[in-house]
Parts: structure tokens; sequence; C-alpha cells
């Protein structure tokens, strides 16, 4: 049974003329249909978070982190049909649905306890030069105005939660357009914070085609773009409104270093088993998926065999199996795409050990060595269950590996040695660097973002708060 599902309008359900299909990818069933703005309702959601603003940052962080607390409490009680939804929709496989509802579920209960304790400002004295003689300087900060939030399709509804959840914190307006792929568990969250009484217009989510979006990132009105995607989409955004407040949070090619003290069974065990998960959980459509393993040379010979012995392990197929680890890619499409840049990789002389064949929409996952730095495997986001393992000698040589890409979300380096963690640290240019683990771990409430091709600026509850606000200061005189 499929439904067409409504979007949300300055806080009511609504419907337009128009309405697109939303398949899943694994067998092409119809899952729903989704609803599709006019331009005069657009228009009227946009004029709504204009018009609602002072009243939003003026309502009390109380009152938005009840409405975040209900949020907590609804997402908790509907996650498993929110995860059947999300699994449907996107093709994940239920098992990892059900973890991004948990994962929604915190970034809610983060908003809500740092609603109540954001803004407590600052003070600063003046007088420490003639002229502030008997001045004082107070801080706090105010909303920028109202957000528009882009989100992609690989964690639909986590990813949105990222975009909304801060600005309820804050109180300031946003409006939420999800990918047109998988809008629909966005617009099960309008129907949660529907409930929630907050002031109408302060939140829109609206299914916008991609040819209109244009005229939306140009909205005025709308002075904060929060865009999470692809690196052209997301600087062409930045590059058209070179005025506004962007963050972009986009694509990499994640790299995890195993270094030469990381030796016992237990340790290549762990590592073998950590990264053979994380390079194929979602079909590898994760930002911080493991697309490259730098293995040092002391361990390169038993690592590889347990990688591939554990990727030849995982469970590949329907995503609504409960026992399933790697359902399909987003679309065939997608998965002809990967098979392509394999193909072109063993062309150019690399190895395949495992995979490279695709199903439908499916895509095996995939081991190789030998890649040769100029395919697009070594240099691009392959955004599919593929990785490769290089053989590197020494730390400093796995260290230039790792930043030798053009992307830098976030590194994994499995090592016991305190020193080198530090140096990992210092010397990976990367936004977050996860020892003894693979880079694809985030908890929710860590600032996350990249350097380089992968991005602009922090998100994680508190560091998108502070995104979506500005520093003002108050100057005090004759004290
Ligand atoms: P995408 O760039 O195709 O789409 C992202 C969003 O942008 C969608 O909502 C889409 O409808 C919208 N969009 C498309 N054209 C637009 C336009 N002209 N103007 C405004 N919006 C437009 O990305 P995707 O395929 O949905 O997601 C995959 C990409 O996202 C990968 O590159 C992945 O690495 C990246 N990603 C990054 C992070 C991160 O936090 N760094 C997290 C998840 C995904």
């Amino acid at each position: 049974m499929t439904s067409t599902h409504a979007f949300w309008l300055a806080g009511r359900r609504a419907t337009g003329e128009d309405a697109f299909d939303v398949t899943n990818p694994y067998d092409g069933r119809l899952v729903g249909t989704a609803s599709v703005p006019s331009d005069a309702q657009v228009e009227e959601a946009v004029a709504a978070a204009h018009a609602v603003r002072e009243e939003f940052a003026a309502t009390p962080a109380h009152v938005r982190a009840a409405a975040l607390d209900h949020v907590v409490r609804r997402l908790t009680e509907r996650t498993e049909e929110i995860a059947q939804l999300i699994s449907a929709e996107n093709g994940k496989p239920v098992k990892w649905a059900r973890g991004e509802v948990g994962r929604a579920v915190s970034v809610f209960r983060f908003a809500a306890e740092e609603a109540r304790r954001f803004n407590g400002g600052d003070a600063q004295r003046l007088d420490t030069d003639a002229g502030g003689t008997g001045r004082l300087a107070l801080t706090r900060r105010f909303p920028r105005g109202p957000v528009l939030g882009i989100a992609p399709f690989n964690f639909p509804l986590n990813l949105s939660a990222h975009k909304v959840a801060p600005a309820i914190a804050v109180g300031t307006p946003i409006i939420l357009k999800p990918a047109p792929a998988t809008p629909l568990s966005s617009l099960v969250l309008g129907e949660l914070l529907a409930e929630t009484g907050l002031p109408a217009g302060s939140w829109s989510v609206l299914t916008v085609p991609n040819d209109r979006m244009p005229a939306l990132v140009q909205d005025e009105r709308l002075p904060v773009i929060s865009f999470t995607g692809s690196g052209p989409v997301g600087y062409s955004i930045m590059d058209s409104v070179p005025r506004k407040h962007c963050t972009l949070e986009l694509g990499g090619n994640a790299a995890a270093v195993v270094l030469g003290d990381y030796a016992s069974e237990q340790d290549l065990d762990w590592a073998a088993t950590r990264i053979a998960t994380f390079s194929n959980y979602q079909g590898g459509q994760s930002c911080i998926s493991v697309q490259r393993v730098i293995a040092d040379t002391a361990v390169y010979d038993r690592l590889v065999p347990k990688i591939v012995a554990a990727v030849e392990a995982l469970v590949t197929g329907d995503p609504s199996d409960p026992a399933t680890d790697v359902g399909p890619l987003v679309s065939e499409d997608a998965a002809r795409r990967v098979g392509s840049w394999v193909e072109e990789a063993v062309a150019a002389g690399a190895t395949l050990l495992t995979g490279g064949t695709r199903d439908g929409a499916t895509y095996a996952p995939t081991v190789l060595t030998g890649l040769p730095a100029t395919t697009k495997l070594a240099c691009e986001e392959v955004f599919g269950p593929v990785l490769s393992v290089q053989r590197t000698d020494g730390e400093a040589e796995a260290f230039a590996a790792v930043n030798a890409s053009e992307y830098g979300l976030q590194a994994g380096v499995f090592t016991h040695d305190l020193q080198t963690a530090f140096r990992a640290h210092r010397a990976l240019e990367v936004g977050g660097v996860v020892i003894g683990d693979v880079p694809s771990y985030r908890a929710d409430q860590m600032p996350y973002g990249g350097t380089k091709r992968s991005g602009v600026g922090r998100e994680g509850v508190r560091y998108a708060m502070d995104d979506y606000t500005y520093e003002r200061v108050l100057v005090l005189t004759g004290l």
C-alpha cells in the first residue's frame, strides 16, 4: 500500500498540483508519492519564515527545548515504522535504518540540551585602555536569519535532523529541502514537528524540484544556506550567492591507516572487520565510508586476506531482511557508474581481489590493490562499496598518502601509540582523526566537516548552532 505524502508549509500540511513517485531502489516498488509545492506555496513559506523570525528568536528557550524533547519522544515511539520507511525509500538495510533513527533521536536530544544552555554570553572589561574607562562589553549570539537547509539522500532522516534541530535550538526559522530520491522520512519528521506547536512559519519541509531550487537559493530572505550533498552542486550554490553564509558538507574518499604497531591477530581482525563493514554499509554511500586503506608493509600481507574474508562474509541483498548488511545503491545508474570506475581501474592495472559484479542497483562489495594514482577510484569519491589497499612504509609515508587526496573529511588511524596519535592529529589535513577505528565513526555532537574539497564549516549540534548565529556585542558606558 502506498500513500501521497503532503509537504509542510509554514508548519501546516499542504499539497500542490504536482507530485512525484518515490521507489525502492532494490526492487523498483512504489513506496509513496510526494506532493510538490507550487511557486506560490514556496513564496508563502519563505514569507512566513521571514515574518516570524523575531517572534521565533524571542520564543523562550524552555518552549523550544520542550518542542525538541517532544520530537525525541515521538521519534523514539515511531522508530520501527520510520526505519522501515527509510529502508524502503533509500534501500538501506533495515538494521542500519534503525540505527539512523536512533542517531536522529540523539540529534534532537542534544539540541534540546544545548537550547537550554546556549547564549550564556560573555562579558569583557574595556578599561584596559584609557578610552575604555567606565565601559563594559557584553556579547550574546543572535540568529543570522532564516536558514535554507538542503539535505542529501544517503541519511535522509538524520541529516535533515542536523539541519532542523539546531535551528529550533537557536530560534531561527528553517526551510528544509529533502533529496528527491528520499523525501518521505523528512515529511514524516514534519508530522512530529507539527505536533510541537512551534510558531507558524518557523519551519517548513518543501519538496522543491532541483530545477526550481536556484530561485530559492537566491532569495534574500534566506541569508543562511546549510547544504549537505555533492561538491559540484554545493560549490555552484555557494558561487551563486557569494554574500550568503553557506555551510557545505560535501564528499570525500576517506582513508583508514593501519600502522606497523597494530599487528596482533586481534588487532588485525578488528581493523579488517571494521574496514569491511564501514566500506560497505549504506552500499558505501556515506561521505566517510572507507574508500582507501593505507597499510604498513609490516602488516599488509596479513591484513589484506583478512579484509577480503570480512568483505566476503557480508550479506548482500534485500534491505528489508534484518540479516542484510549491504543493500542496493540509490539507483541502477549509480551502480553502473561504480562498475565503470572499477573497470577503468582494472584496465589501468589494478588487481581485483573480490567483487566487481553488479545485479540491478546492487553492486558487490569490492576490494582492489595496486590502484594507479591517476584512476577515478584513486582520486574521486566512489560513493559505492569499493575499497583499495595501498602498501606504505612507516608513519610519514602513510600520513603523506592520506594527505595526497584532494578531499579531507575524516581519517582513521589504527595504532596503539599515543605519540603517533598526536602526530596524526597534527599532520592529517582532515576535519576529524579517529584513532583505533575507521574514519566512518561519527558521534552527532562532535564538530563534523571537511577541509579542501570536502566543504566549508562544521555541523554537530552545538557547532551548527554557532553557525546559524552570530555574536553581537553590547557596549555599556558610564559604569
Ligand atoms: P546532491 O548534491 O545530488 O544533492 C544534495 C541536495 O541538493 C538534494 O536535496 C538535491 O535535491 C539538492 N540539489 C540538487 N541540485 C540543486 C540545485 N541546483 N540547487 C539547490 N539544491 C540542489 O547529493 P546527493 O547525491 O543527494 O548526496 C550524495 C553526496 O552528499 C555525496 O557526495 C556525499 O559525500 C555527500 N554527503 C556529505 C555529507 C557530509 O556531511 N559531508 C554527508 C552525507 C552526504
